[in-house]
C-alpha cells in the first residue's frame, strides 16, 4: 500500500512538474522551438507523413495545352508597376509570390523564382507553369515578407538574387539562415510584433502551420502571416495556414482589410493536410473572419504539393464564392503575371 501511495505521489509530482508552464512563455513557444496553440491533437506526425507518401493518389498532370488553358501566363502591367500611383497594386508572380505596391513601398511576399522548391536542383517539386518574368525584371524592392522556411516559400537562389538591399522581415529563428547567405538587412519577429517602415506598420501575425527544411529541424523556426497597415490601405498575407480562430482576432484588431492573399491549392488528403492547409471553402471563411473586402487566391497553379488535382482549386473557390453570396469584385483568381490596380 505504502508503495502504491509513494508511486502515485511521484507520478503526481512528475505530472505537476510537466504541466507547470514556464512563466512568461507564450503558448506558441516551446523549450526547443514553436507549436500551434490551437487543436494540436489534429497534427500529423512523421509516421503519418510516411503513410501519406505510401497511399498518395495523384492524377497525372494535364497536357501542356490544357495547362495553358487552366493557368494562362500574362504580361504584367509594367507601366503601372514602374509608376505606381496612389492605388493599391498587386501582381501575382505565381504560388505565394506577390508584388504588392502600396503607399510608395514595393513589397514582395515569399519570393520564389526557381524551377524547383527543393533542397536539390535535380529533384523535388518542379514548376509546371513558367515564371511570367525573371527576378531581375522586378522594380527596386523595399520590403520582403517571409512567412516560413518551407522550400516553396524560402528559396536560397531567389534570396541571394534579391540580396541585401531590401529589408527582409522574417519570423523568429530565421535570421541565422539569412546570415549564412550573407544577408544582414533582416529583422526577426514574433507573433504580434510590429515594425514601422516609412508610412507602413507591418505586424507579424499568427498562422496555423509548421516549419522545417529537414526531418531533424521541424518547428525550430516560427511561421506567420503578415498584416500591412498603410495610410490608405490595409492588406493581409496569410502565408500557409490551416483554419483556426486567430483570423477573427486579426480581423477584429486590424481589419477591415482592402485585400487578403489566401492560399487555396494544397489541401488533399484532408486527414493529413487539414491542420496546416485550408480548402477553398476555408479560404473564403478566413477572408470573412479577417473582414477583408477582397480575397486574392494564392498557392495554386504552380507546384504540385498535395493530392488534389491541379485544376480543382479554382473550381472549388468559385463554388465557395457563389455559396457565400460574394460578388465578382470581392475575389480575384489571378493569372500568372497579372497586375491588379485596386481603388
Ligand atoms: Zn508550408
Ligand atoms: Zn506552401
Amino acid at each position: 500500500m505504502k508503495r502504491i501511495i509513494a508511486m502515485s505521489l511521484s507520478g503526481l509530482l512528475l505530472m505537476s512538474c510537466c504541466n507547470s508552464k514556464t512563466p512568461h512563455r507564450p503558448a506558441h513557444h516551446t523549450a526547443n522551438g514553436f507549436q500551434n496553440p490551437w487543436l494540436r491533437e489534429q497534427e500529423p506526425g512523421f509516421g503519418d507523413m510516411i503513410k501519406w507518401q505510401r497511399t498518395s493518389e495523384r492524377e497525372s498532370l494535364p497536357d501542356t495545352e490544357e495547362l495553358e488553358y487552366l493557368f494562362p501566363i500574362v504580361s504584367p502591367d509594367w507601366e503601372a508597376i514602374r509608376n505606381p500611383g496612389a492605388a493599391l497594386q498587386v501582381t501575382w508572380v505565381g504560388h505565394a509570390t506577390l508584388l504588392i505596391q502600396m503607399d510608395g513601398v514595393n513589397i514582395l511576399t515569399d519570393p520564389m523564382f526557381s524551377e524547383r522548391c527543393s533542397p536539390f536542383r535535380f529533384t523535388g517539386p518542379k514548376r509546371y507553369r513558367p515564371l511570367p518574368f525573371p527576378v531581375d525584371s522586378l522594380p527596386p524592392i523595399d520590403l520582403i515578407l517571409i512567412s516560413h522556411d518551407h522550400y516553396d516559400h524560402l528559396d536560397r537562389q531567389t534570396v541571394r538574387a534579391l540580396g541585401n538591399a531590401p529589408r527582409w522581415l522574417v519570423p523568429l529563428g530565421l535570421k541565422k539562415w539569412f546570415h549564412k547567405q550573407g544577408l544582414t538587412n533582416v529583422q526577426e519577429k514574433d507573433w504580434w510584433d510590429e515594425v514601422v517602415y516609412k508610412d507602413l506598420t507591418i505586424v507579424c501575425t499568427p498562422a496555423r502551420h509548421f516549419s522545417g527544411r529537414a526531418p531533424f529541424n521541424r518547428n525550430r523556426t516560427l511561421w506567420c502571416s503578415w498584416t500591412v497597415l498603410g495610410m490608405n490601405h490595409r492588406i493581409h498575407f496569410t502565408g500557409d495556414t490551416g483554419y483556426c480562430p486567430v483570423f477573427k482576432e486579426i480581423g477584429t484588431k486590424y481589419g477591415p482589410f482592402d485585400l487578403a492573399a489566401i492560399p487555396i491549392g494544397t489541401y488533399a488528403p484532408r486527414w493529413f493536410m487539414q491542420s496546416s492547409h485550408v480548402t477553398p471553402v476555408e479560404a473564403v471563411q478566413i477572408n470573412k473572419d479577417l473582414q477583408a473586402k477582397r480575397l486574392i487566391a494564392t498557392h495554386f497553379g504552380t507546384f504540385i504539393l498535395a493530392d488534389n488535382p491541379v485544376g480543382e482549386p479554382p473550381i472549388l473557390l468559385k463554388q465557395a464564392i457563389t455559396e457565400a453570396g460574394l460578388k465578382d469584385r470581392e475575389f480575384i483568381l489571378p493569372r500568372h503575371g497579372e497586375t491588379f490596380i485596386l481603388p
